[in-house]
């Protein structure tokens, strides 16, 4: 046990608890304090200087630093259920992120941010997928701004090192008619495709079938993005309606993973979409949908979710290592 692992599994089972997000950030502010440390033991008087750190999270790096279990920690722990454990492990076994946005969208920060975000939590490898040009709000990109963007990312590979790699995607949408709003060449040099509806949420279950099972039954698509376009928050959104059956059978058969979206507006697909995706054996990608580095930490809360409906690493693809992951985009 180091520090910064005992602050942020206390972060996870805090969550898990449903304590407040504020809460769970002051152990995710201290864990990221933690990394300007030297190994080995600190004092706690020391530990309180870093930046964002408070008594208690300062006594856990104190403790967790002479290589001991913190007592808060081992509190929590004592407490915990074994699903609980289950979702850490899966999160602690995360190799990457199939969705995360840039400024090349609507998105807050350069790519190299995100990426270098991305490899300080300990993925082997994430997905960039900024939007599609329908989705001018967003700045979607053209068919030539993602073409500069694949030199882009390009570019930033060649400065980091073997550890990781920022892989080239989109987030595209599903037009009307269940086609996808890029160029088909392009989309097949993507590493990574993922596929969500942005429009026309609000349409007559028959239809959004149709979209829905076209788009999850294209051989570029790898995702499907958000599922049912909920917001649980503020004035909200109401659930999209589909033949679930039918989506997650086409999903199952194609090797399309259902998304599990982190984002605390969405926590899309709901509890009941999620068992019936798991029972139709689907594959699953647990992603941040992240808009700004910080927000690569919400993973965490995708895999309790997995980890409550029994979901095991094999069926998440974001556990996978990037050779298993890129030999399943080819086919
Ligand atoms: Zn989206
Ligand atoms: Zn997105």
């Amino acid at each position: 046990m180091d520090p910064d692992e005992a602050l942020r599994r206390i972060a996870f089972l805090l969550e898990w608890r449903g304590a407040s997000p504020y809460r769970v950030r002051a152990f995710h502010t201290a864990a990221d304090a933690v990394r300007d440390l030297p190994p080995g033991p600190v004092d706690a008087a020391r530990a309180g200087r870093l930046r964002g750190v408070g008594p208690v999270t300062a006594d856990v790096i104190a403790q967790a630093s002479t290589g001991a279990v913190p007592s808060y920690l081992a509190h929590l722990e004592a407490e915990a259920d074994p699903a609980a454990r289950a979702g850490w492990d899966l999160a602690a076994a995360s190799t990457g992120d199939c969705h995360l946005h840039s400024d090349w969208s609507d998105g807050g920060s350069p790519v190299e941010d995100m990426a270098d975000a991305a490899r300080a939590l300990g993925h082997q490898w994430a997905v960039l997928t900024d939007h599609s040009p329908r989705l001018t709000i967003a700045h979607g990109l053209s068919a030539e701004r993602l073409e500069s963007q694949l030199e882009a990312v390009a570019a930033v590979n060649s400065g980091l090192g073997p550890d990781f790699r920022l892989l080239t995607g989109i987030e595209c949408d599903i037009l009307e008619d269940g086609s996808l709003d890029q160029d088909e060449g392009l989309l097949g040099r993507l590493d990574v495709v993922v596929a969500s509806v942005h429009s026309k949420l609000r349409s007559e279950p028959e239809p959004m079938t149709a979209r829905l099972l076209a788009a999850v039954s294209n051989p570029h698509v790898d995702v499907l993005g958000h599922c049912t376009g909920r917001i649980i928050t503020g004035r909200g959104r109401p659930q999209s309606r589909f033949d679930a059956e039918a989506v997650f059978a086409a999903c199952a058969e194609a090797g399309t993973a259902v998304e599990i979206n982190c984002r605390p507006e969405r926590r899309d697909p709901p509890d009941d979409l999620l068992a019936q995706a798991a029972a139709a054996g689907c594959r699953f990608a647990v992603d941040t949908d992240a808009h700004a580095p910080e927000q690569l930490r919400w993973q965490s809360t995708g895999y309790a979710r997995a980890a409550r409906f029994g979901l095991g690493a094999d069926r998440l693809i974001t556990t996978w290592p990037l050779g298993r992951l890129l030999k399943s985009r080819s086919g």
